[in-house]
């Protein structure tokens, strides 16, 4: 475990207010359940324990209201979590009081006709794909936690995923929210619109904003027609540049029904291949890169009929070296697997510097190649695992310790490995967290790179609403 010791702690919270906050609460809002509470303080990959006097559980955003008010009159610090799958540390409390959202999980309202659904944030992601499969629509927001993961933390981190390249991030996909800001007051702007120019957008304010600026307990949610067709591919490059320059053309000649487009170097998907069971070589051939494709369409045929086009042109004009076109769900998922089982392949190699970066999608392999000269420069014999959703221009660069080196040696020149990657990320105008958000773990770091303008503005709207700083006060700037 990580010494909690490098987070800021919260001062003790006196036993009355305490007990003012549970007299509150109605029937199960609170838990002083060791187990329970224990569940909580800790982080998915067991990186970080934390600690909290309360485990408040509200039912209604009324409920949660009067305690969040109770807070801000006495000055007492909060720490929102949903379905504690963060990355960076934004969801563990260390003194804060803890409000979990976890029986907040009513479906308000689901509306075909104006495509959307109105979800309370305890719901979790895959329950939402769920809920409006039912409906008949499509809501294209996806990620290996998503069976966690949840409507409010999601929106709080404004997750991406594997479906960025056609609906966007998680901010293109709410069109209302309904928040309790640190005074207690309740925002409602549950609005269902496309179209609201009715001055600032303030849903825009509380989505990534990482529980710093409220607590986040409803959202509308926009939804999409369903797919009738899905083709998934892998594909072998002699060069990343290429697969890039495949995606280009996938997106025009396919008119954007490209999914997903995800780059694998060969040396993470040999790791793959080696410690994750039940998986095999997805081509005959090896080759030093691949992409996973996924086209969707709405024509029952569309789908496989694009992905042949496409790939068949790309083969003859020696754009790429080899493919394979799932032929049914299961190779689909077989392909999907190779992909999704980096992170776990990587853990058992031992240690990694993890980075989640993202540059322009024009300089993206010109980045890769002098960020592997830089690490190889750095540290010789580190091991680069370069793969992601690179059709958003985000790609995890992580480097794992040398075979023949001492995880402490390599974990004690972490920071200052992370900042020879950072640094060149700033160098390529990219930046230095594309996905997961800053949380405790990269304030420090971000702020080497930000612009100082938008820090201050950052600061200046924290302090508007919330001049006591009692939301996730060690979050963010
Ligand atoms: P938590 O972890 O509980 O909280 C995350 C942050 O949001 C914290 O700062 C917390 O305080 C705040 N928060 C939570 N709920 C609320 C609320 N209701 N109101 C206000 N603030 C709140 N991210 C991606 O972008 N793309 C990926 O592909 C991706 N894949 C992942 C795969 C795995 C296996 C894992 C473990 C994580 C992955 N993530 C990914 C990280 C992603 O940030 C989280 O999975 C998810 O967005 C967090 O949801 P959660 O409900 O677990 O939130």
């Amino acid at each position: 475990m990580t010494a909690a010791a490098q987070f800021a702690e919260c001062p003790p919270v006196a036993p009355e207010i305490l007990a003012e906050i549970k007299s509150v609460l109605g029937e199960g809002g609170y838990s002083e359940d060791s187990l329970r509470v224990e569940a909580k303080l800790t982080e998915w990959r067991g990186k970080w324990k934390g600690h909290t006097p309360l485990l408040v559980l509200p039912k209604t955003t009324e409920e949660l209201s009067k305690v969040v008010r109770i807070c801000y009159e006495h000055g007492v610090a909060i720490t929102p979590q949903g379905g504690n799958t963060g990355l960076v540390g934004g969801q563990i409390p260390f003194g804060e009081i803890l409000v979990s959202l976890e029986r907040m999980r009513t479906v308000r309202d689901v509306a075909p006709t104006d495509d959307t659904m109105v979800l309370e944030a305890g719901i979790t992601l895959l329950e939402a794909q769920q809920i409006a499969e039912k409906a008949g629509r499509h809501f294209p927001l996806s990620l290996a936690a998503e069976g966690t993961a949840t409507i409010g933390g999601v929106i709080s981190t404004n997750a991406g995923g594997t479906a960025v390249l056609r609906y966007g991030v998680t901010r293109d996909l709410v069109s209302g929210l309904e928040v309790v800001l640190p005074n207690g007051d309740i925002f409602r702007g549950l609005k269902r619109l496309r179209k609201d120019n009715t001055g600032y957008d303030l849903k825009q304010m509380f989505i990534g904003a990482e529980g710093t600026l409220g607590i986040i307990t409803a959202a509308s949610l926009k939804l999409f027609p369903v797919m009738n067709s899905r083709s998934v591919a892998i594909v072998g490059f002699e060069t990343s540049q290429k697969a890039i320059d495949l995606l280009a053309r996938a997106k025009q000649e396919t008119g954007g029904q490209v999914e997903a487009f995800e780059l694998m170097g060969r040396y993470g998907l040999s790791l793959v291949l080696k410690n994750i069971p039940d998986t095999r070589e997805p081509l005959e051939g090896v080759y030093p890169w691949y992409a996973l494709i996924e086209v969707a369409s709405g024509d029952p045929e569309g789908a496989e009929t694009s992905m042949e086009r496409l790939l068949g042109a790309a083969f003859e004009e020696e754009l790429i070296l080899d493919a394979a076109i799932a032929q049914n769900d299961t190779q689909a998922a077989a392909f999907w697997r190779l992909r999704e089982e980096h992170s776990a392949a990587e853990k058992v190699e031992g240690a990694a510097w993890k980075h989640d970066i993202s540059v322009p999608l024009s300089r993206m392999a010109e980045y890769m190649e002098e960020g592997a000269k830089a690490i190889e420069a750095f540290l010789p014999g580190a091991r680069l695992v370069a793969f992601g959703h690179v059709g958003d221009g985000n790609v995890h660069f992580n480097v794992i310790v040398p075979e023949d080196m001492d995880a402490k040696a390599f974990n004690d020149l972490r920071d200052e490995g992370s900042k020879v990657v950072h640094d060149l990320v700033h160098q390529y105008e990219g930046s230095i967290s594309a996905e997961h958000g800053l949380g405790r773990m990269k304030t420090q770091e971000a702020l080497l790179y930000k612009d100082p303008t938008a820090v201050a503005v950052m600061r200046a709207v924290r302090l508007a609403l919330d001049p006591k700083r009692i939301m996730n006060p060690h979050v963010l700037f």
